[in-house]
């Protein structure tokens, strides 16, 4: 809905039934535990706050904590409605099944109040169209209430759960639908489309559009057992640059490391047929926001994040070793096992581990996305090898190597 419509809807609700008065009565949180339901008291006649979120890529998270796992990231313009709040968050209530919520938090700072209402209210889906494109599915979402969604990436496919939306299957407009995609038969108050694959996923997206979202799933790429790379978008990022040199150690910089390593990687995958775009190419500082918006514009398939890596603490010095890849989404653990596996064998470092973690840089589902940390600048051995250019070169190809050991695993003709 347009914005002027959606404060009107919400402005009718309140006209009909309360007066705001000044400050919005929501919910206070009392007790030790915030996140138990049965611990707020209410504290007015409203029951909930209609919360519109005023920036995109606005994070929903797990509790009220900025280091609290991600839930799913929203656009501008959504519709949430909070029960209670706590300090700087407001809690937020996700019906999963009617009367069953789960709730999860939003920082105040991405969220205007609109107005207070005793009881939610959501309007109908109009419509869902499938559109088979060659590389993908798109599917657009008409719906005037943009509330919130949440994608759970799993092995055979995706759940996507558009919630705070009234879905009626038989009263939507449903157009085009295809055989790997089932939606939820029962009317309540959210829209469940399941996509189930056998093969693994190779991408996928929520996009805001005027009316509604469009939420497209990658296919998976048709791929030659001898050339997997083949006609692939890869984005190398060489980490830190410019006034960030990232580790230094025994006159070394990472941003340095960084930026040689990544060149001859972009090297090796176009020799093997890839498409290669780098974040930088110079000693230049860039944001990690910009490297991911970069990767999106250049359409990346696969996303590869060059890094050093080193220790907050010296306690750990003698504990850790070697080579470690992060992936962030599951879809990307594959790659990162492969990746790694490869590197250990033909670098003879350590392994450091296949790790998840939560780096911005691999944190889209738009692509399959790792981070490699190539070694330790801190430790004097580690660091030797990683400032020699044939060493780098080892580094390169076993990447490479690895990425297309995952892309026959994934992809190919068995
Ligand atoms: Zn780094």
């Amino acid at each position: 809905m347009k914005r002027k419509l959606l404060t009107a809807f919400f402005t009718l609700i309140l006209l009909g039934s309360i007066s705001t008065k000044g400050a919005f009565a929501i919910n206070e949180v009392v007790g030790s535990s915030p996140y138990d339901a049965q611990t707020t008291k209410s504290v007015g006649i409203a029951k909930y706050a209609v919360l519109e979120i005023i920036e995109d890529w606005a994070p929903i998270r797990l509790k009220p904590d900025e280091n609290s796992k991600r839930i799913t990231h929203l656009f501008k313009g959504a519709v949430l409605f909070s029960d209670s709040q706590i300090k700087e968050y407001y809690r937020i209530e996700l019906e999963k099944t009617k009367g069953k919520p789960d709730y999860y938090w939003i920082s105040k700072k991405f969220v205007e109040v609109q107005g207070v209402i005793p009881e939610k209210r959501f309007e109908d889906i109009e419509k869902i169209t499938f559109k088979n494109e060659t590389n993908r599915y798109d599917i657009y979402i008409k719906t005037n209430t943009k509330g919130a969604f949440i994608i759970e990436d799993k092995p055979t496919g995706l759940d996507f759960t558009l919630y705070d939306n009234h879905f009626d299957p038989t009263g939507t407009k449903i157009i085009g639908k295809k055989s790997q995609f089932s939606l939820s038969d029962k009317i309540e108050n959210k829209l469940e489309i399941k996509y189930s694959t056998k093969k693994p996923l190779f991408g996928y997206k929520v996009q805001n559009y005027e009316d509604g979202y469009i939420y497209t799933i990658k296919k998976p790429p048709s791929i030659s057992n001898r050339r997997p790379l083949k006609n692939l978008i890869v984005v190398v990022d060489p980490g830190h640059g410019g006034i960030e040199k990232g580790a230094c150690a025994f006159h070394l910089e990472e941003k340095t490391l960084n930026l040689q390593i990544s060149k001859k990687l972009a090297h090796e995958l176009r020799k093997r047929g890839a498409k290669v775009f780098l974040t930088r190419k110079n000693d230049e500082k860039i944001g990690l926001y910009e490297r991911i918006d970069f990767a999106k514009e250049k359409n990346a398939d696969i996303f590869i994040s060059i890094h050093q890596n080193s220790l907050p603490n010296t306690k750990y010095l003698a504990k850790k070793h070697g080579v470690g890849t992060y992936y962030y989404n599951n879809q990307s653990k594959l790659m990162a096992q492969n990746v790694e596996n490869s590197l250990v064998q033909n670098t003879g470092f350590r392994f450091d581990g296949v790790n998840n973690a939560s780096f911005a840089v691999i944190r889209p589902t738009d692509f399959i996305s790792i981070l490699v940390e190539c070694g330790y600048i801190i430790k004097a051995d580690e660091a030797e090898k990683l400032a020699d250019k044939k060493f780098q070169k080892v580094i390169a190809k076993s990447i490479v190597e690895g990425a297309e050991n995952y892309l026959r695993e994934a992809f190919g003709k068995k």
